[in-house]
């Protein structure tokens, strides 16, 4: 008989971090990178990488203590980096993010539009509340739209450029525990990425959609909020835990890169086999 059984040694609590490892320059040895939400999860172990890979980041957070924390930790590592805070829900301030990037570093070739949210009260869509479906669409689609309005400029002026637009693996398959909001919000990111990609692929300009699986940041424990809670969705991961924010901080590298230089349009995910999974062998 089949029988699951949840071994808990796999539920690990901790957070690998890029930052011990110090600055020597390399992959993106000279280029300018804006990353949004770079002061947590995500964004900040990408910030962290960018620069020790030696880019110049602007961290871009609606929290000005934690980001510049993640600038200080940077140029004690030998990085270059800036904080600027923005909503990324509002023009002025993403269009100001842009000069801000471009005035203190000359350029932009990497935007990395990371930022996002998770709404607890996000539910079906006879429960979700118009003002969680405005906020969640606002900040998640409406943030990376303006991110590329301001930013495709930018990088048109440089000749060249990479854009990474965070969406999820929830834009590929539908949830049982309903986030409807959140759901059409990353869903709208991958469609926008494709289309933004098809249109700037002759001017230089590489677009790519980074779809993470359940990771171990504060969005997601937030949601997640008790360990049965957690268990249930340990289940169907095949690799039976859950991913770490700097282990798609390496697939943003990547994507950024000049290695991934034939790479545009596409749905990159890293997301430990979650989306190929029908049933998990446990
Ligand atoms: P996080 O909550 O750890 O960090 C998000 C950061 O974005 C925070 O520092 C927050 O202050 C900032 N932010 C939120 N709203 C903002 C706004 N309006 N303007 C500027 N900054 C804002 O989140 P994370 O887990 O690192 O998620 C990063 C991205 O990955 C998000 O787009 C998220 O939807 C996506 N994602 C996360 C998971 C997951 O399981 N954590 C899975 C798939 C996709």
């Amino acid at each position: 008989m089949f029988t699951r059984t949840l071994k808990t040694s796999v539920i690990s609590l901790g957070y690998r971090s890029f930052s011990n490892i110090k600055s020597s320059g390399g992959r993106l040895d000279g280029k300018v990178a804006i990353i949004t939400g770079g002061a947590d999860g995500v964004g900040k172990e990408s910030s962290l990488l960018f620069a020790k890979e030696g880019a110049k980041v602007l961290v871009v957070d609606l929290d000005a203590n934690k980001g510049n924390s993640v600038v200080s930790q940077i140029k004690s590592n030998g990085g270059n980096a800036y904080f600027f805070q923005a909503d990324i829900s509002q023009a002025a301030q993403v269009k100001e993010m842009i000069e801000v990037a471009e005035k203190n570093y000359g350029k932009l070739d990497i935007l990395f539009n990371n930022a996002g949210i998770m709404i607890s009260e996000d539910d079906d869509s006879i429960n979700t509340t118009e003002e969680v479906w405005d906020k969640t669409m606002n900040v998640n689609l409406k943030g990376v739209f303006l991110g590329c309005k301001y930013g495709i400029p930018a990088l048109l002026r440089n000749g060249k450029g990479s854009i990474i637009n965070t969406a999820s693996f929830v834009a590929l398959m539908g949830a049982a525990t309903p986030q409807i909001a959140y759901t059409a919000s990353k869903g709208g990111v991958l469609a926008m990425t494709r289309e933004l990609a098809v249109i700037h692929a002759k001017q230089g300009i590489r677009v790519n959609a980074l779809c993470p699986g359940p990771l171990r940041t504060e969005l997601l424990d937030k949601f997640l909020s008790t360990d049965e809670k957690r268990n249930r969705r340990l289940v169907h991961l095949p690799m039976g835990r859950f991913g770490y924010a700097n282990e798609v901080a390496n697939g943003a590298l990547f994507l950024a890169s000049d290695e991934s230089s034939y790479v545009t349009a596409s749905t990159f995910l890293v997301d430990g086999g979650l989306t190929a999974s029908y049933v998990t062998a446990i």
